[in-house]
């Protein structure tokens, strides 16, 4: 009896021997194996429709967010956050005011530790930005100014910094937008918001390195941006378009899509691709496209399929207009009408758009 007990302590041991050497040895093979790789630096381009969320995982550990999609992206961005085990964002971007960028910042917030949040000096009125200077408030944080020249973290051959904004006055909160550039190793990003082609051409005259392997298209894929320059100075490799299907604003226009095309540019779409993961070890960058994981399809925010806008009764030659500058037509009644010398007259909504005109954010004509 007492023999047949120490057999079966002696069988315990062995097997428990046996059970922990072996979750040790798979402790230390993993650990030895991981220290071989070279951290990666990796983007993800959130598949949040008709919007902008872009997470980055810094080769140093960091976490980095730019733009935190539509009001109602809440879910779809905290769930992948946390499917990712982000804890902490160091840097949290609000590119500019827009609630397709900020819509769900506030909750985002709330959701996790905040570093440091840098946003442009532009303000908007709307109850999406209200509730995002308020959950910046509740939480004490302080808000760092986004603009050209900023460095946001230079930290061996890891380098983010901002190229825009340039200015300081702008009519149009798009070109407020705080445009990104990361470069690791030899590979550089440029997340360039909804900046359009006014905030190009400054960024340009700075004379900011804006080389990059992969551009996030402004705006959207709008025609407003990707001027010829602009595109032959960062002289990317791929693009991303974050977008939703059937939006109304026409995005991505089919000249920026010609554009990229002709320069060689392989274009990736959140409409089509999903979220779509760039992975950088410094030297090579591998691009992956998630298809519908997070969503069954890219949400249509923004797209309203308004009943054919209430225009006045009898149709009048002036029923929409346009900014000669900015290339937005606007309904009569928009707060944000130009100045009549850069006033352009649309019949009809087709007229404006043929004519290359792009939908005002404000009245949405
Ligand atoms: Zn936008
Ligand atoms: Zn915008």
């Amino acid at each position: 009896m007492k023999r047949k007990t120490s057999l079966i302590i002696s069988f315990l041991v062995l097997a428990f021997l046996v059970v922990f050497g072996s979750i040790k040895g798979t402790d230390f093979f993993s650990g030895q194996s991981a220290a071989q790789a070279a951290p990666a630096l990796k983007l993800h381009f959130l598949d949040v429709g008709q919007a902008d969320c872009i997470l980055a995982q810094l080769p140093n550990g960091q976490i980095m967010l730019i733009d935190a999609g539509n009001n109602d992206d809440v879910s779809t961005i905290i769930t992948y956050l946390k499917k990712q085990n982000v804890k902490k964002i160091n840097y949290l971007v609000a590119t500019h005011p827009h609630e397709d960028h900020i819509g769900s910042m506030d909750s985002v917030i709330r959701s996790f530790q905040i570093g440091k949040v840098y946003m442009p000096k532009a303000t908007t009125t709307t109850k999406t930005f209200k509730d995002l200077l308020l959950a910046i408030k509740a939480k004490n944080l302080k808000i760092n100014t986004a603009k050209a020249g900023t460095v946001i973290l230079n930290q061996g051959n890891l380098k983010i910094n901002f190229v825009a904004p340039c200015g300081s006055n702008y009519d149009d909160l798009n070109n407020w937008s705080a445009v990104t550039r990361i470069q690791y190793g030899n590979n550089s990003f440029l997340l360039t918001g909804d900046a359009e082609a006014l905030s190009e051409q400054e960024i340009l005259s700075s004379g900011a390195n804006l080389k990059a392997n992969v551009l996030k298209v402004g705006y959207h894929g709008s025609s407003s941006s990707t001027s010829p320059a602009f595109l032959k100075a960062v002289a990317p490799k791929y693009a991303v378009i974050s977008m939703g299907t059937g939006n109304k604003y026409g995005h991505p226009h089919k000249v920026t899509l010609t554009k990229l095309t002709n320069a060689k540019v392989q274009v990736y779409r959140t409409d089509q691709d999903g979220t779509i993961i760039a992975a950088s070890d410094g030297k090579n960058i591998t691009i992956k496209k998630l298809g519908s994981t997070i969503k069954p399809r890219a949400p249509n925010t923004g797209n309203t399929i308004a009943p054919a806008v209430p225009v006045a009764p009898t149709p009048s030659s002036k029923n929409y207009i346009g900014n000669k500058n900015s290339k937005k037509f606007h309904l009569p009644s928009c707060s944000t009408l130009p100045a009549e010398q850069n006033r352009v007259y649309f019949k009809t909504r087709e007229e404006a758009i043929k004519a290359g005109y792009v939908p005002c954010k404000v009245c949405k004509p």
